[in-house]
């Protein structure tokens, strides 16, 4: 991408309502643009890095044996009263008519919808396992939209329905996808605790949320110091093993949200493995057996013939919180450090003097090789001062940055510069070409 011909809408100024950093930066570096409370557009950058987090949730959704579906933002209020969750869910739910005056809402969550796609196709126990996913907008009334993307209004959700036919299957698909959640963390660079949690209005007795720490969390959370260096499970787990040792090896530490926070049990930690934080909600999953499927006559037929309630559990995460979330875990005074995976773009090319031949010969070259290796650069092709261009640069945060100028090409080198480390190495073109692709 030639940022001359990019929607880029930098600005210099830190917008004045964003009282935190990530929403700061996300303004900054003209990621979203607020269209009105809680509501955003996403603008070409910010679209980018969304799009990279959502293939990683979709990637470790797959992998753990979910399958991709898209349901409608729009459903009908009567699937909710079959639940009696339309009364029940309060102001947050948008409520709307169409022209027949049929009640309609615009969904929170998708539990009462993919029921009902359930119950209309699956009749046997034999078509069981099954863990169902999309990725879609939800809309929920927040009474305090606020820190931009976090807590918005309308937001994008990853959400997955596991359906089983008994209380034990169903706790090993909750394992799954506890451990496919730390995966998906894990490849975004964050570091994602899983907590013990309240059900709330999903309703459940098993319910943990994973949560990363940020001074800027909205929520007050506690856990022992051991969970943070435990490494996640890996890409290459089996998810048709046993996986009840991995989610013990998390869960036997402490680790709580302030609402289910036991103060006795974790004084009784030795002081340095306290840890007592602020921490961002980044998924949550919810095991509640038939709390849908009995209201709902969702059905199976067991291997003795009788017709059971389907045992389910729903599995959430806030795609477009997580981009906020992953500005908040990685940024410095100079602007965003996207880690690797996430970032809008892997590399982004300097040149130092616009209009120079061998400059933009040189620029155009690279360009050019890295969009032949399949990778996407940016080229701060504009005349502006080279100053600026750096400044723009580190604002934006792509992982590496490569200058070239004058002075350099009379040498044949660039400087290949590690956005995270600050760290600087003059080279020639090929190598950090090569440097970059890994
Ligand atoms: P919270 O406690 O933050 O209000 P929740 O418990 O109501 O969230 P869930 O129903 O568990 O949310 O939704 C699944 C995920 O969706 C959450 O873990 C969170 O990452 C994300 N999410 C929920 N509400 C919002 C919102 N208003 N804006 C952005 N993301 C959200
Ligand atoms: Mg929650």
């Amino acid at each position: 991408m030639r940022l001359s011909n990019y929607f880029l809408p930098v600005s210099k100024e830190a917008p004045a309502d964003a009282a935190i950093v990530s929403h700061q930066m996300m303004l900054r570096t003209g990621m979203i643009r607020q269209n009105g409370a809680g509501i955003y557009s996403w603008l070409p950058l910010g679209y980018r890095v969304l799009k990279r987090i959502e293939q990683i949730v979709r990637e470790e959704m797959n992998r753990s044996g979910a399958i991709e579906m898209l349901m409608p933002t729009l459903q009908q209020a009567d699937l909710w009263r079959e639940s009696g969750r339309y009364e029940a869910y309060g102001d947050e739910m948008l409520r709307i008519k169409d022209r027949h005056d049929r009640e309609m809402l615009y969904g929170p969550t998708n539990e009462e919808l993919i029921t009902d796609v359930f119950r209309a196709y699956v009749k046997s126990y034999k078509q069981l396992p099954l863990n169902l996913y999309h990725q879609q907008w939800k809309f929920r009334d927040e009474r305090r939209p606020r820190f931009g993307v976090m807590r918005g209004r309308e937001f994008l959700m990853k959400d997955a329905y596991s359906f089983d036919l008994t209380e034990e299957d169903a706790r090993k698909a909750y394992r799954r996808m506890f451990c496919a959640y730390l995966n998906a963390f894990s490849r975004m660079g964050l570091t994602a605790i899983p907590m013990r949690a309240d059900t709330g209005p999903i309703g459940g007795d098993l319910s943990h949320e994973f949560i990363i720490l940020a001074d800027t969390g909205e929520s007050a959370v506690f856990c022992d110091r051991e969970l943070l260096d435990l490494p996640a499970p890996g890409l290459d787990l089996d998810f048709s093993s046993d996986l009840t040792a991995i989610v013990e090896q998390r869960t036997k530490f402490y680790a709580a949200t302030e609402e289910m926070h036991d103060a006795a049990s974790f004084e009784a930690l030795p002081e340095a493995r306290r840890v007592s934080a602020r921490g961002i909600e980044v998924g949550h999953i919810f095991y509640f057996g038939t709390k849908y499927s009995l209201p709902m006559n969702a059905v199976v037929q067991g291997p003795d013939g009788q017709m059971v309630p389907v045992q389910m559990g729903s599995y959430g995460i806030g795609v477009s919180r997580l981009v906020g979330g992953i500005i908040e875990a990685s940024h410095d005074e100079h602007g965003i450090v996207w880690p690797d995976a996430v970032a809008p773009f892997p590399v982004g090319i300097i040149n130092m003097r616009a209009g120079d031949t061998a400059c933009d010969a040189a620029c155009a070259a690279l360009y050019d090789q890295f969009a032949k290796a399949g990778v996407a650069a940016m080229y701060d092709d504009t005349d502006e001062q080279a100053g600026g261009k750096f400044a723009r640069m580190d604002l934006i945060g792509l992982p590496w940055q490569i200058v070239i100028g004058p002075k350099g090409l009379e040498k044949s080198t660039v400087e290949l510069k590690r956005r995270k480390t600050g760290e600087k190495i003059e080279m020639s073109a090929e190598d950090a070409l090569r440097k970059v692709l890994g």
